[in-house]
């Protein structure tokens, strides 16, 4: 019967010098995570693509036929197919689109500059794509290895001193890989290279740039698939869905600093 004369026992809990403050400090951050996790969630949810602006830039045109193969393929015309095919899907997620050109031109007499024609397109296209005001600019280019032709795949150039550029550039690999390389031409061992390049159109233009290199023209299978509108189709919509994947990673990245940034830079500023 010793059970019925066993004291109830009391619940200790110790509350030492440091429990309130350890406490306080744990729900404010439970409470912090849950702002940010929401924040983050918001932005993802509440891109508004309509909100957002892109300038494509197809390589050469006109006089400038760019790279060739010798036999009347041009790289102006394949960039200028891929460019559209672009801007056509850029739309139908209702984004603003700018081109640099829209035909088979060179740009030289939209340049205020004097020099050679060359510099005069050079200056008009970076006239044209900092008008643009766009958040993100893409160049579509064909490369040519004349002396190597088993060199072939795509790469994808940001300025070596652009950090922007550069996680552009990282975004539209990823959906070339995924898309391009990996579902439509089921090459497991084809990779995009990401290069640092020091290409005037990404020098000079005010917004985060990239510079696509579809493929190679010298290259007996790139060449082919250059011409194949269905690998255009694959490219324009893979790059497509880079931008966005980049546009959705930035605006997480300024939620995610914003609370922060934001007090601090206004203190910082004020000082
Ligand atoms: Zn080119």
């Amino acid at each position: 019967m010793r059970g019925l004369h066993r004291r109830p026992q009391a619940v200790v809990i110790y509350i030492g010098r440091y429990t309130i403050p350890l406490l306080f400090v744990s729900v404010l951050m439970g409470f912090l995570l849950i702002y940010k996790a929401s924040a983050v969630l918001m932005a993802v949810r509440s891109l508004d693509l309509s909100q957002k602006s892109v300038v494509i830039d197809p390589g050469h045109g006109g006089i400038d036929g760019g790279t060739h193969d010798g036999e009347g393929l041009l790289e102006k015309d394949l960039n200028l197919e891929v460019a559209l095919l672009l801007k056509a899907y850029l739309e139908s997620k209702s984004m603003r689109v700018a081109m640099t050109r829209e035909k088979d031109m060179s740009l030289e007499e939209y340049s205020d500059l004097g020099g050679s024609r060359y510099r005069r397109d050079l200056a008009a296209r970076r006239k044209l794509i900092n008008q643009s005001g766009a958040d993100v600019l893409v160049s579509i280019h064909v490369n040519s290895r004349p002396n190597r032709p088993d060199s072939r795949g795509v790469e994808v150039f940001y300025h070596p001193k652009a950090e922007e550029g550069m996680k552009l550039a990282a975004s539209l690999s990823q959906a070339i890989d995924r898309i391009v390389f990996r579902s439509f031409l089921e090459a497991d061992r084809l990779r995009v290279r990401i290069l640092p390049g020091n290409f005037f159109v990404l020098r000079e233009a005010a917004m985060p740039g990239s510079l696509v290199e579809m493929g190679f023209i010298t290259n007996p299978e790139d060449k082919k698939l250059l011409q194949d509108p269905d690998y255009q189709k694959a490219m324009a919509f893979a790059i497509g869905v880079g931008i966005i994947d980049y546009l959705r990673k930035s605006a997480i990245a300024g939620q995610t600093m914003g609370p922060l940034r934001r007090p601090f830079g206004k203190l910082l500023r004020n000082r």
